[in-house]
């Protein structure tokens, strides 16, 4: 239901949960983070409300990265337990995708990987995305690549943002049928599915086209389509009062 992304210099997680809260309105039934620091990827999901997840956060501290991803769930596939919270994480533990939407043909998927081989943890629609970005990631080393692969095999609705332990100042977004913006800040970036998510921290936003992805790093943000071609980008400033 809300989702946050960050890369940056400030602890991703303050950050993300911050963000979290400021998207509380829009209703939900679990919430999750992932980070990736120290050489993996560290991640914390609880039914329930953000304070069940904030005191899960304190009873088992995750590491102090500075890039995050988080999410608020309104479950369609799977009930409102821990385990069908996001993130979602791959076998190996490397790669973790939260998301918005609906993906249509998640059970032909999700029987591919069972036959590859894969473990399915989950019963939720979301699950075959990590499994799927850590099949293409082993084989191109590139998460932007790998979303973009993994997208062109989605049918459905979707917003999409994964990280890798693999490449941990990296946060990969996608959208299809669901909204999805950046925000871009000096030396750091945010996506979200809803501005009010970063305007605490950043005005300069660029919103998403249908079919595109788009990789935050530091310095800058370069958005492609599904197909690899460069996009242009439609920035624009928020003016809305954050106070509202
Ligand atoms: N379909 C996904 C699930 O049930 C995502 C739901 C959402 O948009 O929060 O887990």
């Amino acid at each position: 239901c809300g989702i946050v992304g960050y890369v940056g210099a400030q602890a991703a997680l303050d950050v993300v949960m911050a963000g979290l809260k400021r998207l509380e309105y829009r209703g939900y039934d679990s919430a999750g983070v992932a980070v990736p620091a120290d050489g993996g990827l560290a991640a914390a999901k609880r039914a329930g409300k953000l304070v069940n997840l904030e005191k899960a956060l304190v009873e088992r501290p995750l590491p102090a990265g500075t890039t995050g991803i988080g999410h608020t769930r309104w479950a369609t596939h799977g009930a409102p337990t821990d385990a069908n919270a996001h993130p979602h994480l791959d076998n190996a533990g490397r790669v973790a995708v939260v998301h918005n939407g609906i993906i249509e043909n998640f059970a032909v998927l999700r029987a591919e990987l069972t036959e590859r081989g894969h473990d399915l943890a989950s019963e939720t629609d979301t699950e075959v995305v990590a499994h799927l970005l850590a099949e293409e990631f082993s084989a191109t080393a590139d998460l932007a690549e790998a979303m973009r692969l993994v997208c062109r095999r989605l049918t459905g609705a979707f917003t999409l943002v994964a990280v890798h332990a693999d490449d941990p100042d990296v946060v990969v977004g996608a959208r299809r049928n669901s909204p999805l913006v950046v925000g871009v800040g000096e030396g750091e970036a945010f996506l979200a599915s809803d501005v009010a998510a970063f305007i605490a921290h950043t005005r300069s936003a660029i919103e998403l086209g249908q079919d595109q992805v788009v990789e935050l790093r530091r310095d800058g943000v370069t958005v492609t389509g599904f197909d690899g071609r460069p996009a242009e980008v439609r920035s624009y400033h928020v003016d809305w009062d954050a106070s509202a």
